[in-house]
């Protein structure tokens, strides 16, 4: 029997289950007392290679052998080797790396008030969008839209105002002289996978070209293939001038990093850093996961595990009168008509399936991007004996 674990220690206070996790192989979740939990959350759209995979394990042992951290004042290899990779793969310039997804959006932030100091007659203000998530930073949480969140800790940090996700009449109007750039999630994740209306981006980026304002995209949880291309936006046939990322690029290690175009990059030596920038262990572990992620067997077996799950939710709301479905390649979301989330989630994992609720009508599925058929099978299989009970 699973004893409740003493949280009595832990400063910031968090619902769990009572399970301990003590390993994790592929798809799969184990706990302390050897319960097996198929895992459709993977460290929250962090672990595009599943738990454990041989790539990052590898590649932080032969790198902790080697060199573990240098300091930030030093030139390393894997964060010189890495940087070039991860801008030619995503179009842009240059990249910082930091340690979580808010400090990229921090970073994001920073670089575009520099931008607008210099080109903009010192504009400063933010557009984001109603739903949005971005972070919890002080800066990262006045950019994003949860509900109460504009209270706690208040004063909100100011410079940070937001329009109706997918209005571009909205957008335009909202732009004035104060206007340094639009953040947006090519796909919103914590708010439910709600996708943009189809064009939007391409929309939203032809009017910051026009108003002279900048795009940045947080491909936070969009990023490294999850939604099919390895880059959300690229599907749109666009170029942000910033992109964040985090979550999947470090497939499981803390890892993320803001990228620009030559233009936007304006940091000068001084204006931004980290402790922990460009260490070569995470550097190891992100080149690992961008070689991988990027290998064309890779990319072929997600492509077609995308297609299934695609089919088989798809099934899901043709059983289901009033059922919706959103996202996808590997971010996909189930509406439900009824708002019983958060109890279909907790059925699924006495039943050993891990799925997350993140609104009272949404089921989110966020597996690796190694995940095989037969898992969403067994996925589909608990998720429809959980929507009986
Ligand atoms: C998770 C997330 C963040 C914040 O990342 P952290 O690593 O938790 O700081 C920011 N933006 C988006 C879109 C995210 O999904």
């Amino acid at each position: 029997m699973t004893t409740t674990p003493d949280t009595r220690h832990l400063l910031a206070p968090v619902d769990r289950p009572d399970a301990v996790m003590v390993r994790g192989e592929g798809s799969y979740l184990f706990d302390a007392d050897g319960r097996r939990y198929l895992d459709f959350v993977q460290g929250w759209a962090v672990n595009v290679l599943g738990h454990c995979p041989p790539e990052i394990v590898g590649a932080l042992n032969t790198q902790a052998r080697a060199l573990i951290n240098a300091s930030p004042a030093y030139h390393n290899g894997p964060h010189l080797e890495y940087a070039a990779k991860l801008c030619d793969a995503a179009g842009l310039d240059r990249v910082f790396f930091c340690n979580s997804g808010a400090e990229a959006n921090e970073g994001a932030i920073k670089l575009a008030r520099k931008w607008g100091q210099a080109e903009r007659a010192g504009a400063f203000e933010i557009i984001s969008f109603t739903g949005a998530f971005h972070g919890r930073t002080l800066a990262t949480m006045a950019a994003t839209d949860k509900p109460g969140w504009s209270e706690l800790f208040g004063p909100a940090s100011p410079g940070f105002r937001k329009v109706a996700f997918g209005d571009i009449a909205a957008v335009e109007s909202a732009i004035d002289a104060s206007t340094v750039a639009v953040m947006i999630e090519p796909v919103q994740g914590e708010s439910g996978v709600v996708d943009p209306p189809k064009g939007f981006l391409g929309e939203l980026r032809e009017l910051t070209k026009r108003k002279g304002v900048l795009l940045i995209c947080d491909e936070i949880q969009t990023g490294m293939a999850r939604t099919g291309p390895l880059f959300a936006h690229q599907a749109d046939g666009i170029t942000p001038d910033i992109m964040t990322l985090g979550k999947g690029i470090g497939g499981g290690v803390p890892l993320a990093a803001v990228l620009s175009s030559e233009e936007v990059a304006r940091f000068e030596p001084g204006d931004q850093g980290g402790t922990f920038n460009g260490n070569p262990l995470m550097m190891a572990v992100g080149l690992a996961v961008l070689e991988r992620v990027t290998a064309p067997d890779f990319v072929e077996h997600a492509k077609g595990v995308a297609q299934h799950l695609e089919q088989r939710l798809a099934a899901l709301c043709d059983e289901n009168p009033g059922m919706q479905r959103s996202g996808s390649g590997h971010l996909r979301a189930l509406v439900l008509t009824r708002e019983d989330a958060k109890e279909i989630a907790a059925r699924c994992y006495e039943a050993g399936l891990l799925i997350n609720a993140p609104r009272p009508d949404r089921l989110r599925f966020m597996p690796a991007l190694t995940t095989s058929i037969d898992e969403v099978d067994d996925m589909i299989a608990i998720l429809k004996s959980s929507f009986a009970g």
